[in-house]
């Protein structure tokens, strides 16, 4: 005898394990603590296995997952939105934790206001303190969302230089992402406490120099078999346009620092610093 799914209507025959409209399972038993129980313990087994599958495809073989996954693997991973927003959950926890930041003050040098001559430059000084603090500590807790907002950044160049390796721009981000979370979960483990630790002295700027260049290799690493490519050349092309990406980057946060931090006083303020 034929029944109606029950979740959408459909006429499922009764060999079919699976309704044919929805894929919802058919002869569903009633929800009992035990079914609850069972469904709970499933899903958070199901979603660790596809974790623990995605970490560790993503450490040994970069590449390989992330072309599996754009060719058409999804369910055998993690959902890479989930996965980014877990990552980056854990990054958040971590860095609030630890503070690897280095912390700008608020509070204008006395011994600039002195230099400086006119009331007038002094309080352009004061507001390129304020501002300058204000935007590291936008930057400090929102660190997480800079990476989001430089993935669409990267994934567009990406493309823009690879698109006639066959990968169209969604799947290039999505690539991307993958990547990016993986990395902010190493950075939040193994990088953070090292930038906590040299928080207040020069090592500082280099361990995070040296953690952006680390992680630019991972990217090459990963997306070379991405666009196809068997030679270390492709490798090194990929890395090019990764570094050309992030120095137009750069020099658009310069920009805009310049033009919002001295707000046109530059040329006035840095002679007294
Ligand atoms: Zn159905």
């Amino acid at each position: 005898m034929q029944e109606a799914c029950p979740n959408c209507n459909t006429i499922v025959s009764p060999g079919q394990k699976f309704c044919p409209g929805c894929g919802q399972k058919n002869k569903l038993p009633r929800i009992t603590v035990r079914v609850l129980i069972k469904d709970f313990l499933q899903y958070i087994f199901n979603a660790e296995k596809g974790i623990l599958n995605l970490l560790k495809g993503l450490a040994t073989r970069p590449g390989h997952v992330v072309t599996e996954f754009a060719e058409g693997k999804r369910k055998k991973y993690f959902n890479p939105f989930s996965f980014l927003a877990i990552c980056v959950a854990f990054m958040v926890l971590m860095n609030s934790w630890i503070k690897p930041y280095a912390a700008i003050s608020a509070v204008p040098k006395e011994y600039v206001l002195d230099r400086i001559p006119g009331e007038e430059t002094k309080d352009i000084y004061r507001l390129t303190v304020k501002r300058e603090a204000q935007i590291q500590g936008f930057f400090n807790r929102n660190m997480n969302f800079g990476t989001l907002i430089t993935a669409p950044f990267f994934a567009f160049f990406l493309w823009l230089f690879f698109q006639r390796r066959g990968r169209n721009m969604a799947e290039t981000a999505v690539a991307f992402i993958l990547l990016t979370a993986f990395i902010s979960m190493v950075h939040g483990v193994l990088i953070s406490p090292g930038l906590a630790m040299t928080r207040d002295s020069n090592i500082h700027s280099y361990l995070t120099l040296a953690a952006i260049s680390m992680e630019s290799f991972y990217y090459a690493w990963g997306l070379k078999k991405f666009f196809g490519y068997k030679t270390s050349g492709g490798y090194f092309k990929i890395l090019l346009v990764l570094w050309l990406a992030g120095l137009i980057g750069m020099v658009l946060i310069l920009v805009f620092y310049y033009i919002y931090v001295y707000h046109g006083g530059a040329s006035i303020v840095l002679q007294y610093l």
